[in-house]
């Protein structure tokens, strides 16, 4: 809002002046208007703005889906390796953890609760 109200100001002022526009002010607005954040970003960021376009998360920024937890639908716990340490607060109001070793292979059960975790395979993206 404070950066379009700068804008129109300096419209106004370079109209009503009769000035030459700077140079920078003028490739923004031959462009048609202020660039968006994907002509802006560059390097690592505009990776991650790729990949969100195709649905994918590679640096697991997004809220992670949620599963039943029962065999038909276990969680699923991605692993760069063959094994991982999983926490699991078996209930809600519970204060304690349960934690425990999960192996490649077959979704494992909590030893307290009986929820079914599941081990994938997961590629950094570099
Ligand atoms: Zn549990």
């Amino acid at each position: 809002m404070a950066a379009r109200l700068l804008l129109r100001t300096s419209v106004r002022a370079v109209t009503a002046c009769r000035l030459a526009p700077v140079a920078s002010f003028t490739r923004g607005m031959a462009a048609g208007g202020v660039p968006t954040d994907e002509e802006q970003a560059t390097g690592l960021e505009k990776d991650i703005m790729r990949a969100w376009k195709k649905g994918n998360d590679p640096y697991s920024i997004f809220k992670p889906k949620e599963y039943a937890g029962s065999k038909q639908d276990p969680h699923i716990v991605p692993s760069v390796t063959h094994q991982r340490m999983v926490g699991c607060v078996c209930e809600e109001d519970n204060t304690a953890v349960v934690w425990f070793w999960l192996h490649a292979g077959d979704a494992q059960r909590c030893p307290s609760c009986g929820a079914h975790y599941q081990l994938v395979a997961h590629e950094l993206p570099h």
